[in-house]
């Protein structure tokens, strides 16, 4: 074929794609729109953009209520009208894979379901969508030609798909409409205000979403009273809260954690959108939070941050679903042997995470830097003048002090209905003298509650306790960031505790520091320390403290040591009840000395904050299950998964919500399996226990090396490896390392009932049996050791030791091997291997 012929050619095809994508969709869309003409209109166009008028659950489970079946077996039932209905692109011919795995055939649905994975996966934008669904037409594969018409697809198929319920706020009688445009309070139309000024949520029915979740989730686990109590804590449900819960005995419950948080639609944007998530806690913790699981219960869309009013508001509908769930619903569970099985399930909400700002919203408790800011006490703070003439509230606390309550519903009943007195006492006093001093006398007697906190009608919320200490907002991106700030920030470069001249040697040591590569963000630079994200601050306190040894004058590194200990054992995998103990000891001590060494000035709420690590500990478990970093992963896909410039809130609820309809339309079992493998980890599900009893270890790229001590002792073929896997996990020499930014050579491993750190020296095989691994350890080692004024603590998941030129080597199997470690070396061969406090990946 000459040249220009083929031009021709590829034109002439370019031309008939695109008739063929023009036939598509004018088909598609007269096949919608006439499936959409008996309810309230609703074109393609308006799909993503969901419909607020159209209630696509209802419709789709009207005309569509078996989800089990695929759309071909389904449509030879059905009468012409209904195929004509469910079955828009009836062109595409199911592909048969040539496969042993599986002889299911992939439909449109699963092409849809694909090309919705890999839109999350790699935050595609719609147009990029239907950019891959023009390339597939052309290469001949049938499909329809946009993203709304796969999305469509999805939600015809989907029973969990909901729409929300709108709702605005009169400017004029200030209650709840459920229209648009004017008040179905009182009556009121809202024009002239522009709809803009109106403020408009969302709020998603929460039984719904539970019934579609403990149907299909293989992960609940309930909980009841004969349950053996553990020593150690694992989960939120081995905590005080929910032990004490279950001790009731009221027959089968499920619980749930919330999450309220503001974002930020994109980077430098000031629209600020809420989301109310919900999980449930009975939930294996590895899927606990991933999309399928997680509900959504509400969207404050912005632009602003909501009011107190706006958000009790807000709150209204959700707290009114939740409450109607305790009394108890049917609901079924997955159950892979039988059909179903039914149970009575009574759902409390008994915990809340959320940042500062949202959790003062809520409790209805001033700004968390104001006076009586704390959610979990009723302490005061002190008014300390600052530099630059203003003035900061400061919560130090001093050993002395007689110790403030802590907030609780009856504290919460006591002191509102202290208010009330209080205003009845102000109404009737009329003199103008004294009328100050009674004021302020009111306000110390109210300890800062503004009015009722709106969950408080919920049986087994505590408005105080039940807000929890969170790791990234509390720990890491507030008193760590704001130690790392008053340590090398330029302003305060003259103060004592400065260590600003030495920021980037101190750089240079945190480069040193091998992290993993299963870490998923390195620390970068100390000089970028302010834009740190919360899993940086966290890998520097965990890991990177010992750099600050010998640069921090003694008294401030030994005072930071406790809050690191005291942090690694709140993020412990298996947290003691006497672990938490020593936390709240480390923590009492630490807020002791802080006012000493840095002055009251800068012991802030978050500084304060940790004084109540211990208490949420000791009630849920280990910090890391519930601790908003799930959520803020969970909200990253969200945030990034918004393109558009404008109606974030909406694309992002959709994103969602397709989300989760590709989550539960790829775990039914008509789903090819080898299609399954592909984009199981684009819904970002990998099934974490799938391995668990298979072991299997192999070894990559062999080395042309030796290693005199081995080939002295083994006689045969010794072949040498700088990689192998055990089952998914990598482990390289450290040589193999050196020169690389992941360091997956430090280990820890045991040698008989001991457990040991070292290094791999060498991986290697003799005659093709099973490779072993050669470690260097490092002798005399000393574990991690703070005090406080009266204890010394030591802790052998960090050690120290010096690393000599006639280290020891040990030879060890695959099987000996327990996780890798992190690991820190100094110019002077001292070095310093950490354990992880736990293998959930933060962000
Ligand atoms: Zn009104
Ligand atoms: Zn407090």
């Amino acid at each position: 074929m000459s040249n220009a012929n083929l031009h021709r050619s590829t034109n002439w095809r370019r031309k008939q794609a695109k008739l063929l994508i023009n036939d598509l969709v004018v088909e598609f869309t007269r096949v919608t729109n006439q499936q959409e003409n008996d309810t309230i209109s609703c074109t393609t166009n308006a799909i993503t953009d969901f419909d607020l008028y159209c209630d696509s659950d209802t419709n789709s489970s009207a005309s569509f209520n078996r989800d089990m079946e695929s759309p071909v077996a389904l449509n030879s039932e059905k009468t012409k009208k209904d195929d004509e209905r469910n079955d828009p692109p009836s062109i595409f011919p199911p592909i048969v894979l040539d496969d042993e795995q599986s002889e299911a055939t992939i439909d449109l649905i699963h092409v849809a379901t694909a090309l919705i994975a890999l839109k999350s996966r790699h935050n595609l934008s719609q147009r990029c969508i239907d950019d891959i669904l023009s390339l597939l037409v052309i290469l001949g594969i049938n499909i329809p030609s946009s993203y709304k018409a796969l999305c469509t697809l999805l939600r015809k198929r989907s029973q969990t798909h909901l729409s929300p319920s709108t709702h605005t706020i009169c400017p004029h009688c200030e209650n709840l409409s459920q229209e648009v445009c004017r008040c179905t309070t009182c009556g009121a139309n809202y024009l002239p205000i522009l709809p803009s000024k109106i403020p408009l949520f969302y709020t998603y029915n929460i039984s719904k979403q539970l019934k579609a979740i403990l149907s299909t989730s293989p992960d609940l686990v309930l909980h009841n009273k004969n349950a053996v109590r553990k020593t150690t804590m694992k989960d939120i449900t081995d905590g005080n809260v929910y032990i004490n819960l279950i001790e009731k005995d009221m027959g089968s419950i499920i619980t749930l954690t919330m999450n309220v948080d503001g974002i930020q639609p994109n980077k430098g944007s000031d629209r600020s959108i809420w989301p109310v998530l919900l999980v449930i806690n009975e939930i294996k913790r590895k899927k606990r939070y991933s999309p399928e699981n997680t509900i959504i219960a509400g969207m404050w869309p912005g632009p602003s941050k909501p009011s107190r009013n706006e958000m009790s508001l807000f709150f209204k509908n959700i707290v009114s679903d939740l409450q109607d769930l305790e009394k108890g619903h049917v609901f079924q569970l997955y159950c892979p042997e039988h059909d179903y099985r039914c149970e009575l399930l009574k759902v409390f909400l008994i915990s809340a995470c959320c940042d500062k700002p949202a959790q003062c919203l809520i409790q209805c408790l001033p700004e968390p830097t104001a006076f009586f800011g704390c959610g979990n006490c009723e302490i005061e703070g002190i008014s300390v003048p600052t530099n630059n003439h203003g003035s900061i509230v400061s919560f130090a606390i001093y050993e002395n002090d007689q110790l403030a309550y802590e907030r609780t519903n009856e504290r919460h009943d006591l002191l509102l209905e202290q208010q009330r007195k209080n205003k009845i006492q102000m109404a009737n006093f009329t003199r103008y003298r004294g009328r100050r001093a009674l004021i302020e006398a009111h306000k110390n007697t109210e300890k800062g509650i503004k009015g009722p906190c709106m969950l408080r009608i919920l049986s087994y919320f505590d408005v105080g306790h039940s807000f929890l200490v969170d790791s990234l907002h509390n720990i890491y991106l507030g008193l760590f960031r704001r130690l790392l700030s008053l340590w090398l920030s330029h302003q305060d470069k003259d103060e004592q505790w400065s260590v600003y001249s030495r920021i980037n040697y101190l750089s240079s040591l945190l480069s040193r520091i091998r992290f993993p590569s299963t870490t998923t963000r390195y620390p970068r630079s100390l000089n970028k320390f302010a834009k740190y994200k919360g899993s940086e601050l966290r890998l520097v306190l965990l890991f990177g403290h010992s750099i600050f040894e010998k640069i921090l004058k003694d008294e401030y590194y030994s005072h930071f040591l406790l809050l690191v200990l005291a942090i690694h054992y709140a993020e412990s995998r298996c947290l003691t009840r006497d672990m938490v103990d020593i936390v709240g000891k480390l923590c009492n001590t630490f807020l002791y000395e802080f006012p000493k060494l840095y002055t009251t000035r800068q012991n802030v709420q978050v500084v304060h904050s940790i004084s109540h690590l211990s208490e949420t500990l000791r009630k849920f478990g280990p910090l890391s299950t519930y601790s908003t970093f799930n959520f803020e992963n969970r909200l990253g896909v969200l945030t990034r998964s918004s393109k558009g410039t404008r109606r974030h809130a909406t694309e992002m609820m959709n994103n969602l919500m397709y989300l989760r309809d590709a989550c539960f339309e790829s775990m039914k079992p008509d789903m090819n399996k080898v299609l399954h493998k592909l984009i199981s980890p684009w819904l970002h599900m990998t099934n974490s226990y799938s391995n668990a009893t298979k072991y299997s270890v192999r070894t990559l790229h062999p080395l042309n090396t030796s290693d005199q001590a081995i080939s002295s002792i083994f006689p045969g073929e010794i072949v040498y490896y700088s990689t192998a896997f055990i089952d998914q996990v990598r482990f390289t020499t450290y040589d193999y390392a050196r020169n690389k930014v992941a360091d997956d050579s430090s280990i820890i491993f045991t040698t008989g009932s001991e457990e040991n750190f070292g290094r791999i020296r060498c991986i290697f095989s003799i005659n093709d049996a099973e490779p072993m691994f050669y470690v260097d350890v490092v002798s005399n080692m000393t574990a991690f050791t703070c005090r406080t004024t009266t204890d010394v603590y030591s802790y052998s998941n960090i050690q120290t030791g010096l690393s000599s030129d006639n280290t020891n080597s040990i030879l060890i199997s695959a099987k000996d091997i327990i996780e890798k470690c992190v690991f820190y070396e100094r110019s002077d061969k001292i070095c310093t291997f950490y354990r992880f406090p736990n293998l959930e990946e933060c962000s």
